[in-house]
């Protein structure tokens, strides 16, 4: 079967999100099954950098008003169509927004071309690969089932996948003229109380929706989640799936991992003593034995890390540390930088984003805090659980489907790989943290709960599989 895929960030080129990092790793899960996927993405500086002797395949004469090329490119074993259009995507800042952290103004433009650019392709521009499936990815890809829709070409199967409904891709009603669709698509699929909604557009026209757990997939059909998209959702609830991320098991794999000072197995997990120490003075914390607790995030109130710097001090009372890495709302990072520096040697943050970084807290830290109050799926936790780093998660979304809280009964089973805690209020996480204080100073039970989450399938094999059928189910349907 030969999918086309369309993102707008994909691992390892380009990334700010788990989006990408689905988009990268799909394509080589499903190759197992069989699934030959292309995925269309736009031409940032740093994907023109990095891709090899890219061939030019097509040539758009003007993808609502410019001029583009599509290229072609092998990556890392990634097959890309990469969508060339210098005036849209050759810029200094992020894929979204620009250096100061603005959006783009022209952000409905440069992601309905790579819609369009998708449909046409969808449409078999490209001669020599028509695909039997489109598989888009939130609402930077959104458009692209709503210009198939309203193509006069023959229907090709679509999937859309929701990694975050808070992100809808929302412009105002004007923009509509310039999107080159028929006036009827206003009401049919674009319209949304006076403005346009990528996003419910596209869940309105792909032939099936899906997310990245059954649990957010169930939560987004309530107006806790739904984000104002509930309605929409629940009219298409019939086509809705839930399906797990997987994680990139050799680039997350602590036994072969070149980022790290030790590598080491379930069985080896002393040798997580030498990472632990780096990471203890990297972020100049005190080398006692409390437990090192961690967060690698974006620091949004998604992420409920508002409530973190109220509960800094029950990490440090506990005789516990706590280590940051992310950046993001400046109120968060505020609040969190102060906690660093009236705890010194106990709490220490790097602002930023750092990849290599990233894998040595999860292969030096003991627990990774992750209290989202909604989380479609969450990949820091299943990296976590496969390094040995013992989430402490809220229970939502995929954080709910992806650990087994260590309950009385879970923990005699001997099953338990995680602690969950809910409602996501500062109280409700003192308590986890006090519970996974008490957990860790149990030497017996702490390292099961290590091993018990890095015996845990966080690959894609599962999921890929899922995956492959869905695709098989959607084109052997008929439309
Ligand atoms: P989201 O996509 O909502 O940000 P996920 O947990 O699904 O959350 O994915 C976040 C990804 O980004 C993970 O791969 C995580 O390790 C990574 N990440 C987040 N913040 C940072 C950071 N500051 N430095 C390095 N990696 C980060």
């Amino acid at each position: 079967m030969k999918v086309l895929s369309v993102a707008s960030e994909i691992y390892p080129l380009i990334k700010t999100g788990g989006l990408a990092d689905v988009a990268g790793a799909l394509p080589i899960a499903l190759a197992a099954h069989g699934v030959e996927t292309k995925t269309l993405i736009p031409g940032y500086p740093a994907v023109m950098k990095a891709v090899k002797k890219p061939k030019k395949v097509h040539e758009f004469p003007d993808l609502l008003g410019e001029h583009a090329n599509l290229l072609q490119a092998s990556h890392e074993g990634l097959e890309l169509l990469i969508l060339d259009i210098p005036a849209l995507y050759l810029r200094t800042g992020g894929p979204y927004l620009d250096s100061l952290g603005r959006d783009y103004p022209d952000n409905w433009k440069r992601f309905a071309a790579l819609s369009k650019a998708g449909a046409e392709f969808a449409a078999g521009a490209v001669a020599g690969f028509q695909p039997d499936l489109v598989h888009v990815h939130d609402w930077q890809a959104a458009l692209t089932p709503v210009y198939m829709r309203y193509a006069e070409a023959p229907e090709v199967p679509s999937l859309i996948t929701i990694h975050n409904i808070a992100f809808q891709g929302q412009f105002g009603g004007e923009l509509f003229a310039s999107l080159g669709l028929p006036s009827h698509a206003w009401h049919e699929a674009l319209e949304y109380y006076g403005t346009i909604s990528y996003l419910k557009s596209g869940l309105m026209t792909a032939h099936a929706l899906s997310t990245v757990s059954p649990s957010y997939a169930e939560e987004i059909l309530t107006p806790e989640f739904g984000m104002g998209l509930e309605g929409v959702i629940a009219s298409r609830s019939a086509d809705l799936y839930g399906i797990v991320n997987g994680i990139d098991a050799d680039v997350w794999n602590p036994a072969r991992d070149t980022l790290l000072p030790a590598t080491y197995s379930a069985t080896q997990l002393k040798k997580r003593e030498r990472n632990r120490r780096a990471m203890v003075e990297r972020f100049g914390l005190h080398d006692d034995d409390g437990p090192i607790f961690c967060v690698i995030s974006r620091l949004t109130w998604q992420k409920g890390l508002d409530l973190l710097h109220e509960v800094v001090h029950d990490i440090v009372r506990g005789g516990g540390k706590l280590a940051i890495l992310g950046s993001g709302d400046g109120g968060i990072e505020a609040t969190l930088q102060a906690a660093a520096s009236q705890n010194p040697g106990r709490v220490a943050m790097v602002l930023g984003y750092d990849e290599d970084l990233s894998h040595l807290m999860q292969a030096g830290s003991d627990i990774i805090l992750v209290p989202s109050r909604f989380e479609p799926c969450g990949l820091t936790q299943l990296y976590a659980l496969r390094y040995g780093c013992v989430p402490l998660v809220a229970r939502t979304g995929g954080l709910a489907d992806t650990i087994i809280d260590a309950n009385e009964a879970a923990l005699a089973a001997g099953v338990a790989t995680g602690v969950q805690f809910a409602p996501v209020t500062a109280e409700a996480l003192r308590r986890a943290i006090q519970r996974t204080m008490r957990l860790y100073r149990d030497e017996r039970l702490w390292p099961q709960l290590q091993k018990q989450g890095m015996k845990s399938d966080v690959s894609w094999t599962r999921s890929g599989a899922t995956y492959a059928e869905l695709y098989q189910r959607l084109v052997s349907k008929g439309l």
